[in-house]
């Protein structure tokens, strides 16, 4: 009976956050500045290397890990701009 209470208590916990929540809210903040994306992978968010995103954005871009996630829009702007191989 105690468990059964707790395991409900629990869900009415996590289910109340989700609701506080955005739907649409990432995890991973995009790195350039200014942009309110999300830089998720669930996202279409991708990692540019620091160089690329330099080229880009100069440095108004958050550098983590040696990469600047961006999200899915940063990343197509980069990518017209930056003519690539395997652009769409
Ligand atoms: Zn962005």
């Amino acid at each position: 009976m105690g468990f059964k209470a707790r395991a409900r208590a629990n869900k009415a916990k996590t289910g109340d956050d989700e609701k506080k929540k955005d739907a649409k809210t990432g995890k991973e903040p995009c790195g350039v500045n200014g942009c309110e994306g999300w830089a998720d992978s669930t996202m279409g968010g991708r990692s540019l290397s620091v160089t690329d995103a330099e080229d880009m954005w100069g440095k108004s871009v958050v550098v983590r890990k040696n990469r600047v996630r961006v999200c899915k829009s940063c990343y197509r702007s980069w990518k017209k701009t930056n003519k690539q191989d395997d652009y769409y």
